[in-house]
C-alpha cells in the first residue's frame, strides 16, 4: 500500500513501476517519488462539461453528446467512417480512418454517443477525427467527470494514462508530510509564494470539482503561478551559482599603462558619450581584479559597442596578455577586422584573423603566430574556438552580437583559454534589447552594463511601410538618393527558404535593378561569395565606389557605413521585429536624416501590419523588444537558442513577468538566510545538470 512510501524512496516502489518503467522515468529525470510531483502537466482536458454542438469552433477541445443520425462509410483517398451527430443546438461529424467491422455496426443510427477530441474544419462542416468515446444507453445517467483531466509530458514507452497512474500515486504519498519547503519567508516577495508547496502541487494534478477551469487551462491559477514562482527562483539560483563557481578561478590582472588607450582615444574622430565612458570604466575596473570578469554590454544598434570593446583589448594588450574577439557572422568579423587594423596598427598591435573559410596553409600560419602570442588580437568566427586553437597567454574574450550564439557556446568559451587555474576575462556585447525583467533571467549569470545613449547627432531613422505595388516608385527614390551621393541598401529576405534561394533571389534583385538604374553602382552580397569577394565588395561600398548595395540578410549584424542613409527592405512581413530593427540600424549612423522602407507583399495579416506599424512608430530598441514580447511571446522573440534559457515546466516569461521582476531580490534573500538550501532547490527543477534546450 501505498500509504507506507515516503517521497524520497525510488519510484520503483510504486504500483505499476518495474525495472523498465523506472529505467524510462530516469530518462526524464524521474528518480524519487518526490520527481513525480515536479513533473507538471503540460496542460488539461476538460470532460467536466458537455458542449452542445451548435456552439463548437474550429480547434476546440471539448466534450460533447449527440444521436448519430447517419452513419456511412466514405471510399475518398482514404476510406472513413463518417458518423453525423446532432444534439438540438447543431450537429458535428465523427471521422475514424481505421475502424472495425464491430466499432461499424456499434456506431449506428439511432445511438447516443459522448465523445472527446479537438474540433476542425472538415470538407463540409466541423468534425472530430478519432475522437474517444463512449456509448450512451437511454436508460443510464452517466455522469461527467468531476476533474479536469492533467495531460502530462511523456517519453517514448511511457503512456499518458500509465503515468496519470503514478501521479495519483504520487499525490497519496504527499500526505507522509515529507515534501520540504525549501523558500524561506524572506525570499517570498510576491503575494503568490504564500501558498504551500504541498497545496499546489496537489491543486495542479488533481484539481478539485470546483477548481476555476479557465484559470487553469490559461495557467493563472495561484498554485500554477506558486510554482512559477519557485521555479524561475530555482533557474536565478542555478545562474547564479554558475556564476560564483566561475569566481572560484583566477584571473589575469590586467592594468596597462593607459598610454595607448589614451593614443586610440586622440586618433578617434569623435569623442566617447558618457554612456561608452561609464561602460569603458565598469570594464577596466573588472579586468584590473584577479577574477574573471563575467560582462554583458547591451547597447542598441549602433550605441558604439566596438570601440569600447577596442579599449579593453587594447588594455589586455598592454598588460601583456592576448585578446580575442568572436563575430557571429565572417561578414561582421571581417568589418571588425579592417576597424581594429585601422584602430590598433598605429599603436603597433599585431591583429591576425582566423576563420572558417581560409586555406589550409594560412590556417597553419595563423594557428602557429596565435600560439606563439605573435598575433596579439585574434579577430574571427567560433572558428577560432575549436580545439586546435591554442593562446599563448589570453586574457579576454570578447563576444560581439551574443544573442547570435547560444548559452552553451558562452559556456563553453569560458573554458577556453584556461591554463591551470586561470580563466581570461569574458566581456559579451549584444544588441539585442530584450525587456528588463527577461535580461534579469537570461543573464543572470552576468554583470550587466548598458549604452543607454546614441552618439550626439544622429537623427532617428524614419520609416514608411509601403505596399510592393508601389516598388517603380521606390525604385526612384533610391536613385534619387544616389544622385545626392547618398549610399542604399536593398535587402532581399526570404525567411525559412534555404540559403541558396535567398542568394538566388537576390542576385535576380541586383540584376533588376541594375536594368532599372543602368548609371547606379550597383554591387551584390550575399552568404555564398567567398570571403575575400565579400570583404572586396564591403570595402568598396565603404570607401563609396558603389552606390547600391542588394544584400541578404548577411548585414543584419555589425556592418557599418556611415554615409548609407536608405534602406529597402523588401518582404518585411516575413522578418521579425527584432531583426528588422537590427537592418534598419545599418542607416542613420551618419549625421544625415535616413530612411528605411519596409516594403511588404500584400494582402498584409493583421499580426503583419501591428508589427510594421511598431517599427515605423518608434525607433527605440527596448520599445521594439516590448511589443515584439506581447505580440510573438518570448518563445518566439528569444527562443531557447538565442537566450540559452531553459524550458521551463510552468514559469512562463511573458504572463510571469510581475514574478520576474522580484525574483532577483528574492534569491538574494534566499543566498543569505539558506544557502545550504540551494542545491536542492535547483535539484528539484531542473536536475543535476541544467537543460538550456537545443541549440
Ligand atoms: P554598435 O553598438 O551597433 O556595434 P558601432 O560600434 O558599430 O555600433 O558604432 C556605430 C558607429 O558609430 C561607428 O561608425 C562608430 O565609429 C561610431 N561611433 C561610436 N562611438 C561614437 C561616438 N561617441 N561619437 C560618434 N560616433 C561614434
Ligand atoms: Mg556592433
Amino acid at each position: 500500500m501505498n500509504d507506507k512510501i515516503t517521497l524520497t524512496q525510488p519510484v520503483i516502489s510504486l504500483k505499476g513501476v518495474g525495472e523498465k518503467v523506472a529505467e524510462r522515468l530516469q530518462k526524464i529525470g524521474i528518480e524519487q517519488v518526490q520527481d513525480l510531483l515536479f513533473h507538471l502537466p503540460l496542460r488539461y482536458q476538460d470532460k467536466t462539461r458537455l458542449l452542445p454542438l451548435g456552439s463548437l469552433r474550429s480547434q476546440q477541445e471539448g466534450l460533447v453528446e449527440g444521436v448519430i443520425k447517419l452513419s456511412q462509410i466514405k471510399f475518398g483517398r482514404r476510406r472513413s467512417l463518417l458518423c453525423h451527430i446532432e444534439d438540438g443546438t447543431g450537429s458535428l461529424v465523427l471521422r475514424l480512418f481505421h475502424f472495425s467491422k464491430s466499432q461499424q455496426q456499434q456506431l449506428a443510427v439511432g445511438v447516443r454517443i459522448r465523445c472527446f477530441g479537438e474540433v476542425r474544419s472538415g470538407p463540409s462542416c466541423l468534425e472530430m477525427i478519432h475522437p474517444e468515446y463512449q456509448i450512451i444507453t437511454d436508460d443510464e445517467i452517466v455522469p461527467v467527470d468531476t476533474d479536469l483531466t492533467p495531460v502530462y509530458p511523456t517519453t517514448e514507452g511511457l503512456h499518458q494514462l500509465s503515468l496519470r497512474k503514478l501521479l495519483k500515486q504520487a499525490v497519496v504519498c504527499l500526505d507522509q508530510g515529507s515534501l520540504i519547503e525549501l523558500i524561506p519567508d524572506e525570499a517570498r516577495l510576491h503575494p503568490v509564494a504564500d501558498t504551500s508547496l504541498e497545496q499546489a502541487l496537489r491543486y495542479v494534478h488533481q484539481p478539485p470539482p470546483d477548481a476555476n477551469v479557465q484559470q487553469l487551462l490559461d495557467r493563472q491559477h495561484s498554485s500554477q503561478r506558486r510554482l512559477a514562482y519557485e521555479e524561475l527562483l530555482a533557474h536565478q539560483i542555478s545562474m547564479r551559482q554558475l556564476r560564483l563557481q566561475i569566481q572560484q578561478h583566477q584571473a589575469p590582472v590586467l592594468v596597462g599603462e593607459g598610454k595607448q588607450r589614451q593614443a586610440l582615444l586622440k586618433q578617434l574622430p569623435f569623442a566617447l558619450t558618457k554612456a561608452q565612458q561609464r561602460v569603458v570604466e565598469q570594464i577596466l575596473t573588472d579586468i584590473s581584479q584577479p577574477r574573471p570578469m563575467q560582462r554583458l554590454v547591451q547597447g542598441d544598434v549602433g550605441s558604439g559597442k566596438t570601440v569600447v570593446a577596442a579599449l579593453a583589448i587594447i588594455e589586455t594588450i598592454s598588460a601583456g596578455c592576448q585578446a580575442v574577439m568572436m563575430a557571429p557572422t565572417e561578414l561582421l568579423a571581417e568589418q571588425h577586422l579592417h576597424t581594429f587594423k585601422v584602430w590598433l596598427a598605429p599603436l603597433g598591435i599585431n591583429v591576425g584573423w582566423c576563420a572558417g573559410k581560409q586555406t589550409a596553409a594560412e590556417r597553419k600560419q595563423v594557428l602557429i603566430d596565435i600560439k606563439s602570442g605573435d598575433i596579439q588580437v585574434a579577430i574571427g568566427t567560433h572558428a577560432l574556438f575549436q580545439d586546435e586553437v591554442t593562446f599563448n597567454n589570453l586574457g579576454l574574450v570578447v563576444i560581439d552580437e551574443q544573442h547570435r550564439f547560444g548559452v552553451h557556446q558562452r559556456l563553453a568559451l569560458r573554458d577556453k583559454g584556461r591554463r591551470a587555474d586561470m580563466v581570461p576575462h569574458q566581456l559579451v556585447m549584444t544588441a539585442t534589447p530584450i525587456p528588463r525583467t527577461l535580461a534579469m533571467t537570461a543573464y543572470a549569470d552576468l554583470n550587466v552594463s548598458v549604452i543607454d545613449e546614441l552618439p550626439p547627432g544622429r537623427l532617428p531613422v524614419t520609416t514608411v511601410v509601403v505596399p510592393e505595388t508601389r516598388r517603380d516608385e521606390i525604385v526612384t527614390r533610391v536613385h534619387a538618393a544616389c544622385k545626392e551621393q547618398r549610399q542604399v541598401y536593398w535587402v532581399c529576405t526570404l525567411i525559412d527558404e534555404s540559403e541558396f534561394l535567398q542568394c538566388q533571389a537576390a542576385e535576380k534583385t541586383a540584376e533588376q535593378l541594375q536594368q532599372a538604374l543602368p548609371e547606379l553602382r550597383i554591387a551584390l552580397v550575399h552568404g555564398r561569395m567567398k570571403s575575400a569577394d565579400k570583404e572586396a565588395v564591403m570595402q568598396a561600398f565603404k570607401q563609396g565606389e558603389i552606390d547600391l548595395l542588394v544584400a541578404t540578410t548577411v548585414i543584419e549584424v555589425g556592418v557599418d557605413v556611415p554615409n548609407a542613409s536608405l534602406m529597402v527592405i523588401d518582404n518585411a512581413e516575413r522578418l521579425g521585429l527584432a531583426q528588422l530593427h537590427q537592418l534598419r540600424g545599418r542607416v542613420g549612423r551618419g549625421n544625415v536624416q535616413s530612411h528605411c522602407v519596409l516594403m511588404y507583399h500584400p494582402p498584409l495579416s493583421q499580426n503583419g501590419q501591428a508589427r510594421l506599424s511598431c517599427l515605423r512608430e518608434s525607433n527605440d530598441g527596448f520599445v521594439i523588444a516590448q511589443r515584439d514580447l506581447e505580440i510573438r511571446g518570448p518563445g518566439e522573440l528569444l527562443g531557447t537558442r538565442q537566450t540559452g534559457l531553459p524550458q521551463f515546466r510552468v514559469a512562463d516569461l511573458m504572463e510571469d513577468q510581475d514574478l520576474l521582476a522580484v525574483i532577483p531580490e528574492a534569491a538574494d534573500h534566499f543566498l543569505a538566510t539558506t544557502p545550504d538550501r540551494a542545491d536542492a532547490l535547483v535539484a528539484r527543477w531542473f536536475g543535476h545538470k541544467i537543460d538550456f534546450g537545443h541549440v
